[in-house]
Order: C-alpha cells, then structure tokens, then sequence
C-alpha cells in the first residue's frame, strides 16, 4: 500500500492545495489526517471542505476542540488564543460537528494514529526524545505510530529498549522494530523549513518519506493579514517557525 497522512493543516488552504495537487500525482491508496485542520490560519472552513471528503479518516487535534469551545483556552499562547477565538466565529455550523464528532486515537490500516501522543492522547504532550518516545510506544500495539502536534518532521526507531531518532528525508523501515513518526505540519512548519510537510508511507518498498513542497507562502500571509489575525501568525509562515 501507498499511504500519505497528513496533519497541523491549521487553515493554511494555499499549502493544503498544494499537498492535495502533490497527492493528486501520486494517487496513494489512502489518506488519512492527524487534525488540527484549523487554528491560526485564515481558511478554516476552505480547509476542512477541501480535506475531508479525501481522507479516509481523522483524528481530533487541540486546535479543533479548542476551535468548538470542547477544551478551555487557558494553556493557548495570546496568538493561538486569539486565533481560536476568531475561528470558532467563522467556522460553519456543518464544520463545528465535524470537528467535535472526531476521535482522538484510531487504528488506522495497521498503524496508530493519533494527533499528539498514545499514551494520553487528550493531554496533549508533546514528544521530542527518545526517552519521550519510548514511553509513548509502550502504550501503542501497532508496529508503527504516527504523529502530529509539534510540528517538527522527525521518525524514533524503536528495537525494545534501545531507540534512536532518524532524520533525512527518506528512511527504511527495518522488521521486527518499532517506528513512531512526527508528519510534519501541512500548513505551519516549525522545523525552520517554510515548505509544506507530509508523510508518504510505502508499506511494500518499507520506507517513511518526509515530503517537502513549497508553496505560495505569501498569499497564505496576506490572508492572514486581511482576516485581522494576529500578524505574528503571518511571519512565522514565512521563516517555518
Ligand atoms: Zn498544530
């Protein structure tokens, strides 16, 4: 099977088009979304138009359940709060169910998915470590696990006690072990790479590769900037951060 997820779209439609015409080449057996569709950015209903009818399937992100007021905004930052706030506002009534009727794990063609982390996927942790990922692994039954949440594209190899993490941008995945993967942000990148990031998951050749692809970041902005959001969202865009 040729499978792509996605995730961290967060209402950026001019890099989710740009990931759906790179799908669109590639024709993958099936697609599947780790959430946060919408959140800072300005097309939050374009987004999850665009996305849902393509997918097979999606799990909740923060972003989504803070967006139809299901988690408090307490812990956002201003930005992200202010952003919410907008969001929730804009967002259809169609939309808001859609987004508050998502599960927050599933198991999906063979692999866990889930948008921050298995072990409490409504907490919200973040995994950055090794050490991070070996506890997350041992609440997942599947051989691999994706993930979204931090933004940054990563993979963590796992052969029972010993992981390591793997960068690059195409790995092989070796039998017997484990592998819990970072997608990568659709729409926010935060790896200080402004492209657009995607997972293409073989499972016949055994390989995970980080798709990068560059898209018109500057129109992205200026809806941003138009919407009155807050221009800090704008500028990250730009740099990937
Ligand atoms: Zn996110």
């Amino acid at each position: 099977m040729r499978l792509a997820i996605v995730s961290d779209i967060h209402g950026n439609i001019e890099a989710l088009e740009r990931v759906l015409s790179d799908l669109d080449a590639r024709a993958p057996d099936g697609i599947f979304c780790l959430g946060d569709f919408v959140g800072y950015g300005a097309a939050p209903n374009e987004c999850i138009d665009r996305l849902r009818p393509r997918i097979e399937g999606a799990v909740a992100g923060n972003h989504d359940l803070a967006a139809c007021g299901r988690i408090r905004l307490g812990y956002f930052n201003p930005d992200a709060a202010a952003a919410a706030r907008w969001t929730t506002q804009t967002l259809t009534p169609e939309n808001t169910a859609y987004l508050e009727g998502l599960p927050f794990s599933l198991s999906w063609r063979g692999a866990c998915v889930v948008h921050a982390s298995p072990a409490e996927p409504s907490e919200w942790h973040y995994v950055f470590s090794p050490n991070d990922a070996h506890h997350e692994m041992q609440h997942c039954h599947e051989p691999v696990c994706f993930i979204g949440h931090s933004h940054v594209p990563t993979a963590f190899e796992v052969d029972g006690d010993f992981v390591q993490e793997r960068r690059g941008p195409l790995i092989k995945t070796r039998p017997g072990l484990r592998y819990l993967v970072n997608v990568g942000s659709v729409g926010q990148p935060r790896d200080g790479d402004p492209r657009a990031a995607y997972l293409w998951w073989d499972t016949d050749a055994n390989t995970i590769e980080h798709v990068r692809l560059e898209y018109d970041i500057a129109a992205a902005m200026a809806r941003i900037r138009s919407a009155g959001l807050p221009p800090f969202l704008a500028e990250r865009l730009r740099v990937g951060q």
